[in-house]
């Protein structure tokens, strides 16, 4: 495992357009449970229960929606960021940092202090919530508290319309900004860094396909194997949380080294 942290660390050390892609696998460290792990969410509910449509259809669907929505809701609330997280910010301040793309909705880049510029979600973010109608914003403690009043599906007070957690269903439209920005990016990236994501949900999965056709070295970090794998330079299975932690010390130590040198006058050297 030693050379290949080595690996990326050296790989960071050398790029100027990093892009970190994170997926569930990066928070699990924080206590939320990934989709598809043993204990994951789908062993729990049912896909099916979250597509958008269904969302759309019945006051029953959406009465189910907002119990299994609420339950999630607690874990992601109160979570705090892990070694994943404190790296990423750490890049950020090191300047390494083009942007970090997620498909994670906990808000733990945010929390971690890495800048909102910095951060592309691509799948929303579970701690505000939107009419469907008329758009208006809500805090999602705000909703919360509706709902542990006896609530059943919450509505927007302006328009009557249906709250929904600000998150990207299944069946739901991408949104267009971010998912422009998230392939801009990693086309025009030079090293792309998979963390804890099974890269199969789309069109999420397709953007380090999309990196390593605009020529960017490709890294994954992932507890197991993905589908991309065959396309990556340095593929590393394992814990998230570890490998982050020891590749920052060495990006760190390095850049302190080049940081001395740069800095030695020209005759000591
Ligand atoms: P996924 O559940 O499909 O895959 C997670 C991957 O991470 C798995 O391959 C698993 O082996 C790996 N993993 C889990 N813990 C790890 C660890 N500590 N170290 C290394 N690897 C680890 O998740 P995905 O690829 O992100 O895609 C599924 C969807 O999950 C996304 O749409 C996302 O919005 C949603 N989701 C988000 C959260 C969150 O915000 N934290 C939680 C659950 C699901």
């Amino acid at each position: 495992m030693e050379e290949l942290i080595e690996r990326i660390a050296e790989l960071i050390i050398e790029s100027t357009r990093l892009v970190v892609f994170t997926g569930a696998g990066a928070s699990t460290e924080s206590g939320i449970a990934d989709f598809r792990s043993s204990g994951g969410v789908w062993d729990k509910y049912k896909p099916e229960d979250f597509y958008f449509q269904r969302f759309l259809a019945s006051e029953e669907s959406r009465e189910r929606y907002w119990q299994m929505s609420t339950e999630m809701y607690a874990s992601l609330r109160d979570a705090k960021p892990n070694r994943v997280h404190i790296a990423i910010a750490e890049l950020e301040k090191l300047d390494k940092l083009d942007c970090v793309v997620t498909q994670n909705i906990d808000g733990l880049h945010h929390k971690a202090g890495n800048s909102r510029e910095k951060i592309i979600e691509l799948h929303g973010n579970a701690l505000s919530v939107s009419c469907l109608s008329c758009s208006k914003k809500y805090d999602r403690d705000e909703v919360q508290d509706r709902i542990r009043k006896g609530v059943k599906v919450p509505r927007c007070d302006d328009c009557e319309g249906l709250l929904k957690p600000d998150t990207i269903s299944f069946g739901q439209a991408m949104p267009v900004r971010e998912t422009n920005e998230a392939y801009k990016r990693s086309l025009d990236s030079d090293l792309f860094v998979v963390v804890g994501s099974s890269l199969v949900v789309q069109p999420a999965a397709s953007m380090p396909i999309n990196a390593k056709q605009g020529g960017a070295k490709l890294v994954i970090i992932n507890r197991e194997p993905t589908p991309h794998d065959g396309y990556a330079d340095v593929v590393l299975n394992g814990p998230a949380g570890e490998i982050m932690e020891r590749v920052l010390a060495k990006v760190k130590g390095e850049n302190q080294a080049l940081m001395k040198i740069s800095r030695t006058p020209e005759k000591e050297l």
